[in-house]
């Protein structure tokens, strides 16, 4: 960076808030995914005005911005690949208000999801989306990937969640969209456009979440199948009976075992599925639904089904699906995680199609996720050091994003596009679809300093490449 824009630059922020030094660069050239790029310094802002200030000197000398929040991101997200600023996001953690009457929580973007969770449950509410990362990520992130989990399934993603934004444009104003009313039809609808836009639009700086009564009660079941078809029927059955659980998590039979091999939980090991699913509501209701399951699960097949008695009980079960990642991260140093998604009726085809790519390309792939809406998380284990091996990842990746597609699926339910699947972009989305997308980003970021080389393919790129 030449002296003179540094310079420039400490006129907006001090420089304890400027970091130059390699060791702290480094510490922000990596997220959850793959790869690791070097940005030129890192920028730690406390407010809105000092962003708007950062991102005018950005378009004045032409500086990649990168917003980052935690950093959980599975798909590339925050890696600074073209170098330039990262903006650490974290500072902006000040706001976590609850407004009662109008149900709603008011939130800097750097506050810890998991925090928002707790304040709310406090006072008898509840913000649904439930990442597993929620310990660690913030619900700056959550926006900007549209992010969800387990209870996706009955209570949907972020963007249902997010009813105003405050957002400091490419360009360096301060924008407001939405509100704190639930109803709004005020010209076009920004906020639902700028969350899942990946920081690719806009840097947002606060946001008003809506929040719904917590649930009276919940019961949670564990059902293993020797057959993974069996898993399959269970779960069409059951969303077709009238009922909605809250959630409906699935892992294949390499988890299992990783689990098993992790931490020993008594999980069977004959089995080829467990599913776990959850119901909540009224405690009337949820007694008959859980019962309900727990008959429709012997009636496919299962080996075991066991309702949870008491809290206990249902942690022990939620344990065993927590327990996924950390367990198969053992299978190998380099963990690629895929969020492919397909139309819940599609769930078998697709796992036989995962099982035929896993055999075809002799690989660790094993396959976790939120069943009921049709998430996968297709997870290979191997080691980046390896360059054949790697070779074989980046085809068994491109396989899997076809045949999603193929199945009238998407590349990503809530991971988002990031780095790692632009080259898909068009296959999903068809020409005509991305160029309207890339004429949006053109009129919000004219200069292209935000977030650049993430969504949208170069032009050559058709397909991942990770050697
Ligand atoms: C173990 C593990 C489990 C996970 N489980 C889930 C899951 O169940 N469901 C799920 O959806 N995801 C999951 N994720 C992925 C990840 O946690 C989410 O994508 C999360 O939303 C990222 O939040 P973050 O704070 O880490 O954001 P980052 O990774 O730092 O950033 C994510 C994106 O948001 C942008 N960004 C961040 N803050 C802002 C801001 N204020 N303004 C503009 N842009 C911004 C970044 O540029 C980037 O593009 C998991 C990740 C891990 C490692």
């Amino acid at each position: 960076m030449e002296p003179s824009i540094l310079h420039e630059l400490e006129t907006i922020i001090p420089k304890e808030r400027i970091l130059l030094d390699l060791a702290d660069r480094y510490s922000y050239s990596f997220d959850a995914s793959f790869g690791e790029y070097l940005p030129d310094l890192v920028i730690q802002p406390k407010d809105a005005d000092e962003i708007c200030k950062l991102v005018k000197l950005a378009n004045k000398y032409l500086i990649p911005v990168y917003p980052r929040g935690a950093a959980t991101s599975l798909s590339g997200g925050p890696l600074p690949v073209e170098g330039g600023m990262v903006l650490d996001m974290s500072r902006l953690n000040k706001k976590l208000v609850i407004d009662r009457e109008n149900l709603l929580a008011i939130v800097s973007p750097g506050v810890i999801t998991a925090d928002i969770h707790k304040k709310a449950e406090e006072v008898g509410l509840f913000y649904p989306p439930d990442p597993s990362s929620s310990n660690v990520c913030t619900i700056g992130g959550n926006l900007l990937e549209n992010a969800s989990g387990p209870k996706g399934l009955k209570y949907g993603t972020t963007k249902e969640y997010v009813i105003g934004l405050e957002v400091v444009t490419p360009t360096g104003e301060l924008i407001r969209t939405g509100g704190k009313t639930v109803k709004n039809v005020t010209g076009y609808d920004l906020t639902r456009l700028l969350v899942g836009s990946e920081g690719t639009l806009g840097i947002v700086t606060e946001a008003i979440l809506r929040l719904i009564p917590k649930p009276q009660a919940k019961k949670t079941l564990l059902a293993a199948f020797s057959q993974f078809i069996d898993s399959g029927y269970a779960i069409t059955k059951i969303l077709s009976s009238g009922i909605l659980p809250a959630a409906m998590e699935i892992m294949d039979q390499y988890c299992i075992r990783a689990v098993e091999n992790y931490q020993p939980s008594g999980l069977p090991l004959d089995a080829e599925a467990i599913l776990i699913i959850e119901v909540d509501g009224h405690p009337m209701a949820v007694e008959e639904e859980i019962r309900k399951c727990e008959a429709i699960c012997w009636e496919q097949q299962a080996l075991l089904v066991k309702v949870a008695a008491n809290k206990s009980e249902q942690d022990e079960i939620w344990k065993a699906r927590k327990m996924v990642s950390p367990a198969i991260a053992q299978m190998g140093p380099t963990k690629i995680s895929e969020d492919a998604t397909v139309p819940r009726d599609q769930i078998p085809v697709m796992m036989d199609k995962l099982k035929q790519i896993r055999h075809k390309y002799q690989l660790n792939l094993v396959v976790f996720g939120h069943a009921g809406d049709g998430n996968l998380h297709p997870n290979i284990l191997t080691d980046k050091r390896n360059l054949e091996e790697m070779k074989r990842v980046e085809d068994a990746i491109s396989e899997i994003f076809e045949a999603a597609v193929a199945l009238g699926g998407t590349l990503s339910g809530e991971h988002g596009i990031g780095l790692l699947k632009a080259p898909y972009m068009e296959m999903e989305l068809g020409k005509e679809c991305l160029d309207m997308m890339r004429k949006i980003k053109q009129a919000w970021d004219p200069n292209h300093i935000l977030n650049p080389g993430k969504i949208f393919p170069k032009p050559s790129q058709t397909k991942v490449v990770l050697t």
